[in-house]
C-alpha cells in the first residue's frame, strides 16, 4: 500500500525520478567539482512542469495538492547532489512562495511565470554577518524615496547567488518599529548598486553556489515590494516554516537511499567469510537506521496532512526540522561507518552525504532555534 499517495502521484513520481536519474545524477561530480550546475536545469525543470507545482494555473502552475510537492521534495532529494536539490528547492519553496502568497496580482505577472518556467531563478536573503537565528539584528536598511526604495546593507550566505536573477530581500523599512519594521524586496540582478561576491568553499553541499550581497544605495522599485509594507517578518516567519517542510521531506529522502547505499554495500562486502550484512550488528544497525528514518517520515507526513487541512504547523515543522536534522545525521554517521575505510573516500556517495547533510542542522533556522519555538509553543 503507497497510502497517502495515489496513481497521480506515483505517475509523477516516476516522472521526477526518471528525470533525476537520467538528467542529473550522471552530471553530479562535475558540477560538485564545480561549485556550481548550469542554469538551463531550471529551464527544463520548467519545462518538464515541476518549478510550480502548487502555484496557479494562471501564471503557469500545476495548482497541484500537497503530495504532489511531496512527491517531487522525495525524489528531488534523491539527487546524488544534495547541493542541487537545496538550490532548486531555494526557488521553489524558499523564494518563489512569498512571491505567490503575498505578491500583488501586477508583481505577479511580472516575475512568477518567468520563476514558474525557470526562467528567472530565486534567491532568499535573510541572513546578515550580524544576524542569522536572530532576525531582529539585521542592518539591511529600505528608505522609500518617490518610486522607489533606497536599499543600503549587507547580506551573507546566499544560496543561488551566482545563479538566481531574483533575491527575495529581507530589509528594515522602519529601524524603531521592532518586528513590524521589516519590509521584503525582490531585488533584481545587475540592479545598480548592488553587487555579489562569491563567498569560498564549504564543508558540503559544493554544487550548490552561494556568495555574499552588497547594497549600497541600490534604487529598487517600489512596486517591488513583497505584500504590504512592514509585513515583512511575518512573512518570513510564515515563509520559513514552507522552507523547514520542503527540506525537510527531500533530506530524510537521501537519507532513506543512504540507508539503501549501505545495505548495498554489506551485502557486497566480506568480512571474516561471511557478507557484513550477515553479522546481527550490522544488520541492527541497519534496523535501527530505518526505523528512524520511519518515525521520521510519519511525522512528516502527518505535518503534510495539517498542512492539507490549512492547520498553523509551525511547531510541527519545528519538531520535523529537529528531529529530521539528527536521524539524517545519525544514519549519515551509521552508513558510513558500514563502508569502512571506503566510506571515508570519494568512491562512495556516502562521504558526500556525511558531509552534504550536517548542515541540516544549521540552515533555515539551527536545531537549537526549534526546540525554542517548540518549547513556546509548549507554553514553556
Ligand atoms: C550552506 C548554507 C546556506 C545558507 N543559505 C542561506 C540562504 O540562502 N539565505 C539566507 O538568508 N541564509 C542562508 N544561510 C544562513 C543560515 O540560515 C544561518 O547560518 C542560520 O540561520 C544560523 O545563523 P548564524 O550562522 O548567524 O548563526 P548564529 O545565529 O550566530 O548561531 C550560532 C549558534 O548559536 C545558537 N543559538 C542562536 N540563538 C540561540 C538561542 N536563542 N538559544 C540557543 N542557542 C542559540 C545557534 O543554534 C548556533 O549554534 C545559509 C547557511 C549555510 C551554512
Amino acid at each position: 500500500m503507497d497510502y497517502p499517495f495515489a496513481e497521480e502521484h506515483r505517475i509523477f513520481r516516476r516522472a521526477v525520478r526518471r528525470f533525476v536519474e537520467e538528467e542529473l545524477n550522471p552530471h553530479v561530480p562535475e558540477w560538485e567539482a564545480a561549485g556550481i550546475f548550469p542554469k538551463e536545469i531550471y529551464k527544463r525543470m520548467g519545462d518538464l512542469g515541476f518549478l510550480g507545482i502548487r502555484y496557479p494555473t494562471e501564471y503557469g502552475g500545476a495548482n497541484a495538492d500537497i503530495w504532489s510537492a511531496v512527491v517531487f521534495w522525495e525524489e528531488l532529494g534523491r539527487c546524488r547532489s544534495r547541493g542541487l536539490t537545496m538550490s532548486v528547492l531555494v526557488h521553489t519553496d524558499m523564494s518563489s512562495p512569498y512571491l505567490a502568497q503575498w505578491g500583488s496580482s501586477s508583481l505577479k505577472e511580472k516575475y512568477l511565470p518567468a520563476m514558474i518556467a525557470g526562467e528567472k531563478v530565486g534567491a532568499i536573503a535573510l541572513t546578515e554577518p550580524g544576524g542569522g537565528s536572530d532576525l531582529s539584528r539585521i542592518r539591511t536598511i529600505a528608505k522609500k524615496r518617490g518610486a522607489h526604495y533606497i536599499l543600503n546593507g549587507s547580506k551573507t550566505f546566499i544560496t543561488n547567488a551566482l545563479n538566481a536573477d531574483l533575491f527575495f530581500t529581507l530589509c528594515k523599512t522602519d529601524p524603531t518599529a521592532g518586528a513590524r519594521g521589516f519590509s521584503m524586496l525582490i531585488v533584481e540582478k545587475g540592479a545598480r548598486g548592488f553587487e555579489v561576491r562569491k563567498l569560498s568553499k564549504k564543508l558540503g553541499m559544493h554544487a550548490s553556489d552561494w556568495g555574499e550581497l552588497s547594497f549600497e544605495n541600490c534604487a529598487v522599485p517600489a512596486e517591488n515590494l513583497i505584500g504590504e509594507e512592514h509585513q515583512g517578518f511575518y512573512y518570513s516567519m510564515q515563509g520559513l516554516q514552507n522552507e523547514r517542510f520542503a527540506a525537510c521531506v527531500s533530506f530524510i529522502a537521501s537519507t532513506q537511499q543512504a540507508i539503501e547505499d549501505a545495505i548495498k554495500y554489506a551485502q557486497e562486502r566480506e568480512v571474516f567469510g561471511q557478507r557484513l550484512s550477515e553479522l546481527q550488528i550490522t544488520r541492527h544497525k541497519l534496523a535501527k537506521a530505518q526505523t528512524k528514518v520511519e518515525a521520521a517520515r510519519q511525522l512528516l507526513y502527518h505535518t503534510a496532512r495539517l498542512i492539507e487541512h490549512s492547520a498553523d504547523v509551525t511547531k510541527e515543522v519545528s519538531m520535523c526540522k529537529a528531529f529530521c536534522a539528527d536521524v539524517a545525521c545519525e544514519v549519515a554517521d551509521e552508513s558510513l561507518q558500514i563502508h569502512g575505510g571506503y566510506g571515508y573516500t570519494d568512491e562512495y556517495d556516502i562521504s558526500r552525504f556525511y558531509r552534504d547533510i550536517r548542515l541540516w542542522k544549521i540552515g533555515a533556522g539551527t536545531t537549537e532555534v526549534m526546540y525554542e519555538i517548540i518549547a513556546k509553543r509548549m507554553g514553556i
